[in-house]
């Protein structure tokens, strides 16, 4: 259901820039979800995409200390100097990229990083290539700036990413931006050194196309996977990338609403116009724990990705053990994207035909009290996501409970 369909009857009209987005599937599982709760059913919700750790503790001692040193007022519009001294530093330090202090942006999250680049740079109809299954706001964000979202299929049988011919055939005159997210949310996959060069290679090519990549989850990677980001593997499209960070996983930082960027000094500047009359600046406590968390002790990143990584294997292994379930292993973030075209065609025991991932979903849900989130959300049917950010205890019991309920499937 869209926007306006929801709100006509409230007698408000919405703006034509929201009126084609729909209410997020995400949203609506969870609303449900935390209902079925409330009637007192045991309900598993493996949709939230947060880490389950907490913030660590020094860098909560930060942000108190920053209160107390009286750092409550308005910051710098784009970041703290301090803040974009750490970044420049991490930038540096884990991506081998240099930037100076003005090609450097800080945001309330990645989220508005994003939302600021595409607002400052997309006029009306200007395209936006976005490889699928995509983290849902990519596209949401594109039409909110009046840009056209191009949305290409990348499932499995590619590893869930984007080719150099799949993208070559979608770039026009209009494309402004590539869009690439490694390791993805919601497909896990990320791209090698390998595996981006034939995408550079076709980005070379064409020069009015900037890339846009978000690299929120790299340090949450597994096996012997490398994570690089493309203006370190291609100096020369340095100057029309923008390498998009956060605090949010890495740190478990979500709710501190951290998120910045690395890219040309014109493009910043651009950004931070949009930034200035939204919210004037990010919060002056966040960004000062956000100095403490990028400059401080960062071993514990490995000891999280270990305890992510056994779940990985634990998801992967207990889904493909399922008759239907087709799942590859993903190389990062802490997400599954199943196949479940296998148990399509298939009835419930109360006789209702499963015709799509979100009636696969719904039976789920309904029957197995275990939320998850259909390919649908994300652009590339029939799949689901986990996300298997929670204990090792409930995700053994919320696979039992999908095993048993594709068993009852006739
Ligand atoms: N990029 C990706 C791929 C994400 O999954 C998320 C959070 N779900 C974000 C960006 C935004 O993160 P934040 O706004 O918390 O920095």
């Amino acid at each position: 259901m869209t926007i306006n369909a929801t709100v006509k009857e409230a007698g408000f009209r919405p703006a034509s820039r929201i009126s084609s987005i729909g209410v997020s599937e995400i949203l609506k599982i969870g609303a449900r979800a935390a209902a079925m709760k409330r009637e007192g059913k045991p309900v598993i919700i493996l949709g939230a995409g947060e880490p389950d750790f907490d913030t660590p503790d020094h860098v909560k001692q930060a942000a108190s200390d920053a209160i107390h040193r009286g750092e409550t007022k308005y910051t710098a519009l784009d970041g703290t100097p301090e803040l974009k001294k750490a970044i420049r530093e991490k930038f540096q330090r884990e991506n081998g990229l240099a930037y100076e202090l003005d090609e450097i942006t800080v945001a309330t999250g990645a989220k508005q990083i994003l939302f600021n680049a595409m607002m400052a740079s997309l006029d009306p109809g200007d395209e936006v290539v976005i490889p699928t299954p995509y983290w849902t706001s990519y596209s949401d964000i594109v039409q909110i700036c009046e840009g056209k979202p191009i949305l290409i299929a990348c499932d499995a049988s590619s590893g869930f990413r984007l080719t150099a011919q799949k993208l070559e055939a979608a770039i026009t005159p209009r494309t402004r931006w590539v869009l690439l997210n490694s390791p993805s949310n919601p497909s896990g996959a990320a791209y090698s050194a390998a595996d981006y060069r034939p995408l550079l290679d076709v980005l070379l090519k064409h020069p009015h196309v900037w890339l846009l990549v978000d690299d929120m989850y790299e340090h949450i990677v597994y096996d012997a996977f490398r994570f690089v980001t493309p203006a370190r593997l291609e100096p020369g499209l340095k100057d029309r990338t923008l390498t998009v960070n956060g605090v949010s996983k890495a740190y478990a930082m979500t709710g501190w609403r951290i998120g910045y960027a690395g890219g040309p000094r014109a493009l910043i500047k651009a950004m931070a116009v949009v930034q200035s009359q939204a919210t004037s600046c990010p919060s002056s406590v966040s960004q000062a724990a956000s100095v403490a968390a990028l400059n401080g002790p960062q071993d514990f990143l490995k000891e999280r990705t270990e305890s992510f990584q056994r779940r990985r294997n634990l998801v992967v292994n207990g889904l493909n053990a399922i008759e239907g379930l087709d799942c590859r292993v993903p190389e990062g973030a802490f997400y599954t994207f199943s196949g479940c075209a296998g148990v399509l065609g298939r009835v419930t025991p109360s006789g209702k035909r499963i015709e799509s991932d979100t009636d696969f979903c719904a039976y789920l849900l309904e029957d197995s009290h275990v939320a998850v989130v259909p390919g649908s959300a994300f652009g590339l049917s029939p799949y689901f996501r986990i996300s298997y950010a929670t204990s090792e205890a409930e995700l053994k019991e919320a696979l039992e409970r999908i095993s048993a309920a594709c068993k009852r499937l006739s």
